[in-house]
């Protein structure tokens, strides 16, 4: 039987971090009143005219520069004609034959090997708004409000070769975005979303087989299920030498029923017919302008890698893992700056602190937890008060309250007994209920003992610091026999 191979290439969206829309004044803020983000320029009313906001142009830069991109000198807007109802100029200014950037290539380790990524181009363009469809209403509402909102596109060659790794790839693009301080990428808010082109080929065959388009896809879950479900759906046909089947055509993912089904077969770019955007000049980019943003780039997360494995002695895997998002990096570095150990934090964070968010079903982002709570919690373990298991519930409680590990050791009595005196009275109590067990230790019966043990860890409910006690139970016994 044949075997086949996937070629999967990405087409991303993402929202730039600019205070204003790319042609108007109007504030880019998500979840304001719906059309509150609105003027005449960006509702597309006749006789206005389009300003680009000089902004975009620098965050494109930085982004082309961060993927290793020509940076195109001279570059322009274009005009990409089609009528949509979140769409009010009935085109989108684009660009079509002279984007910004160019040629550009991310590479990347994945299941130790290196993959590239050639990156096409990197172009700019305005985002559409929003359609609310309601439910029992024969109407849809519209949200004006993310018309215009700057966004670049990134367009990969069909360079990956599964679902895996096509997530792989977006999860660094997202963080190179991220550290560059150039999109947000809230994935949940849709300010980062990919489409996924995806077809199959026998192995061997140098040509691409026909892509399928997945549009819109807005998390890396569903990223690689809609991959794997419409790569699955493929290679079926191929193996009923039914391939002539898979037409070149946008598919919509429905997470929902897990199924990819027909939305539209693909438009060619005369369909748009697109012209250069005659309320524009070209955009012309200087030398210096590009050496400023080259020379202001903040640390991206390959160098950021690099440095925990050598300041910190983090190990590769550990690194990639907590450098993976900015917020977790972030939360890191602060948690470290409390003088604890850099390893002994990364533990915490990699088996603690990531199994909550997982079950939790949150990102890192939404660490609320003062970086600080986590460094005490460390120290005090450190220190005997509590132990680690004791310390493991005490971290999800932080997380739940964002309450100091001191004052959910209080509240909660959490503490370990350290004191002679209290653990005396416990072991006292013991012994005077167990008057069976100090005739068995007379008698010779060792395990008299740990029975005795177990009973004071039960009274004191598991706090007792036991080597004390032990010690107590030890000595008390042995003044009986005299
Ligand atoms: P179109 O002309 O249909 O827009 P492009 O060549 O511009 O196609 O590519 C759009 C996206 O589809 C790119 O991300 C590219 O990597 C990807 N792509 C192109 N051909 C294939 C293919 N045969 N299989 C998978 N992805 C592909
Ligand atoms: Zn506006
Ligand atoms: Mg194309």
């Amino acid at each position: 039987m044949a075997s086949y191979e996937t070629v999967i290439g990405l087409e991303i969206h993402s929202e730039l971090h600019t205070k204003s829309k790319i042609f108007c004044s109007c504030p880019t803020t998500f979840g304001a009143e719906p059309n509150k983000n609105t003027c005449p320029i960006c509702l597309g009313l006749p006789g206005t005219l389009p300003v680009l906001n000089e902004e975009v142009i620098n965050l494109a830069i930085k982004a082309g520069m961060a993927l290793d991109c020509t940076i195109n000198k001279y570059n322009k807007m274009d005009r990409k004609n089609y009528f949509y109802p979140d769409l009010p100029k009935a085109y989108q200014t684009s660009q079509y034959d002279l984007p910004i950037c160019s040629n550009g290539l991310v590479k990347f380790d994945f299941e130790g090997k290196e993959i590239k990524v050639r990156i096409n181009r990197i172009h700019i363009e305005e985002d559409a708004g929003k359609l609310v469809h309601l439910e029992n209403e024969p109407f849809s509402l519209i949200d004006y409000n993310r018309v215009g909102v700057p966004l670049i596109e990134i367009v990969t060659e069909p360079d990956l070769r599964s679902p895996k790794e096509a997530v792989a790839f977006l999860k660094v693009l997202k963080g190179v975005l991220e550290y560059g301080e150039i999109s947000d990428c809230r994935m949940e808010q849709g300010s980062l979303r990919c489409d996924g082109n995806i077809s199959i080929r026998p192995v061997g065959q140098e040509e691409y087989g026909t892509k399928v388009e997945l549009k819109n896809i807005n998390s890396f879950k569903e990223l690689q299920k809609s991959l794997e479900k419409e790569q699955k759906r493929q290679i079926e046909l191929y193996t009923f030498n039914e391939q002539h089947k898979i037409k070149q055509e946008t598919r919509r993912w429905d997470s929902a029923k897990a199924k990819t089904l027909p939305m539209r077969s693909k438009e060619e770019a005369h369909d748009y017919r697109y012209f250069p955007e005659p309320d524009l000049t070209p955009i012309i980019i200087k030398q210096e302008q590009i050496d400023n943003i080259k020379d202001n780039l903040p640390e991206m997360p390959a160098k950021k890698i690099e440095r925990f494995e050598n300041e910190y002695g983090l190990a590769t895997n550990e690194a990639q893992i907590i450098v993976a998002s900015k917020s977790l990096a972030h939360f890191y570095e602060n948690v470290v700056a409390y003088e604890v150990s850099p390893k002994t934090t990364a533990n915490w964070i990699l088996s603690d602190i990531l199994k909550i968010l997982n079950a939790k079903n949150l990102e890192a982002d939404d660490i609320t937890m003062d970086p600080k709570y986590l460094a005490d919690l460390i120290k005090i373990i450190e220190k005997g008060k509590i132990s680690n298991t004791v310390g493991k519930e005490i971290l999800t409680e932080i997380f739940e309250s964002n309450k100091s590990p001191e004052t959910i050791i209080e509240e909660k009595g959490l503490g370990q007994i350290n004191s002679s005196e209290e653990l005396e009275k416990l072991v006292d109590e013991v012994l005077a209920k167990n008057p069976k067990s100090i005739e068995d230790f007379k008698a010779g019966k060792q395990q008299a003992t740990l029975f005795l043990m177990g009973q004071v860890m039960k009274a004191s409910k598991g706090k007792a610091n036991p080597q004390i006690a032990k010690k107590l139970i030890d000595d008390k016994l042995l003044a009986l026999c005299v």
